[in-house]
């Protein structure tokens, strides 16, 4: 690859190696769990890594390869890591950093599932973690970190609160203690934000969301920087520990979902642009209505993180953000109820539109205590902007909220 090509030509042709059977011009789908030895001394050299050919599929498939490359090059990483789901990625990627006894210190505002990650399964073996409200606010950060903190975590755009985190702050403030930060970078995607070129160390994402974009495949990618932090996690090397661990837990990302992954991700910047956009029209015309008493998207004006959202983002804000109605939840049922255009889902970044209500849905297990802190009020919809046409998805909030059938 030329080092000065753009990120679209960079999304279609990075990562593919010519085929040398049949010259496919597309990396096939490889289902087949094994890989044949030539003889004797192959096998042998295989398993001794002194030849590179592939063993068997949890250890690596060329359809997986082919989209591993791919990613660890739009994130500006040294080797990427692909596996079955986003929480996979996440799990594989704690365990690569910290033993027993070790600490985390976690953004608040993170996706629940990771959350659920930090506060109820790994402290059954001996790993906590302490959550900070602001991550960007330098002295709560400090006083979190203990001397037996191995991992800093932040998501690059939070939801559904969009408060987008002072990333390169976060990362001096890590690697002045030598502990590496952990980015989720799902929402925002290598096409809004690359958080290695920022000070991250390790990026993951549930690939499941834009970067598949069709809402067809599950999957993960953890994706390693050279940095010494990342190099030196747990004296092996955080990408080699990471992948010898993928290997043993055993999360293998299919082969047939690591090729509607590559062919997702051959379109990333066409869905961003869009959606992102889409995104935008939808938050500013919320704002604009009497029902709306506030919108939570870093894209707008008025947001609060709008300018840490201007240093970290390229090409807008990306395309998932909350809304809250003055109506409570009565009102947030009778929205979800209405829509006919916008599918009612937990799921995010697809080509369809989708609309959630986080407090009785992604965050009921929280104490209402929490609910306060975290600004998950009962009037509070999340929504994913799809590529349908704006004009369409206007009409059918319009009508949602005006309580019409006849949309
Ligand atoms: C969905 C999601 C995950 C979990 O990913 P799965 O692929 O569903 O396992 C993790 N982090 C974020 C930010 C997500 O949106």
């Amino acid at each position: 690859m030329a080092s000065e090509w753009g990120f679209s030509t960079e999304q279609v042709h990075a990562g593919v190696e010519p085929d040398e059977g049949h010259g496919a011009r597309i990396t096939p789908v490889y289902l087949s769990n094994g890989f044949l030895f030539d003889d004797f001394d192959q096998a042998r050299d295989r398993f001794a890594g002194d030849d590179a050919g592939y063993i068997y599929t949890r250890y690596g498939n060329p359809t997986i390869t082919g989209v591993e490359r791919k990613l660890a090059r739009l994130e500006r990483g040294v080797e990427a890591i692909a596996v079955a789901s986003g929480q996979a990625a996440l799990t594989i990627t704690f365990l690569a950093l910290l033993n027993q006894g070790d600490h985390v210190v976690s953004a608040r505002s993170i996706y629940e599932g990771t959350r659920g990650l930090l506060r109820e399964d790994f402290p059954r073996f001996g790993i906590t973690a302490d959550f900070v409200a602001d991550p960007g606010d330098r002295a709560a950060l400090e006083a979190a970190i203990r001397p037996n903190t191995r991992a800093i975590f932040i998501e690059t755009i939070p939801n559904p609160l969009n408060d987008v985190p002072d990333i390169a702050l976060v990362a001096e403030v890590a690697h002045a203690h030598g502990i590496p930060v952990v980015i989720d970078n799902t929402l925002a995607t290598p096409y809004h934000a690359r958080p290695i070129e920022h000070g991250a160390d390790i990026v993951v994402h549930s690939a499941s969301k834009f970067l598949s974009g069709h809402g067809s495949a599950i999957g993960g990618v953890i994706v390693s920087s050279e940095s010494e932090w990342a190099a030196d996690a747990a004296g092996t090397g955080f990408a080699q520990r990471a992948r010898a661990l993928a290997g043993r837990f055993g999360p293998t990302l299919s082969p047939l979902n690591a090729f509607l992954l590559q062919q997702g991700i051959e379109t990333l910047s066409l869905r961003m642009a869009r959606q992102s956009a889409g995104a935008l029209a939808v938050a500013q015309w919320l704002e604009g209505r009497p029902e709306v008493a506030s919108v939570d998207y870093a894209g707008l004006a008025s947001s609060p993180h709008r300018a840490l959202a201007e240093r970290y983002l390229e090409n807008g804000a990306g395309a998932v953000f909350a809304f809250t109605l003055r109506g409570g939840e009565a009102a947030a049922r009778g929205l979800i109820d209405r829509v006919v255009l916008w599918s009612r889902m937990t799921h995010l970044g697809d080509v369809r539109s989708l609309i959630l209500h986080p407090r009785s849905t992604t965050h009921t297990h929280l104490t209402p205590a929490e609910l306060e802190a975290f600004g998950v009020g009962p009037g509070m919809i999340r929504l994913s902007v799809g590529v349908e046409d704006v004009a369409d998805l206007l009409a059918d909030l319009d009508q949602a909220l005006a309580g019409r059938h006849d949309a």
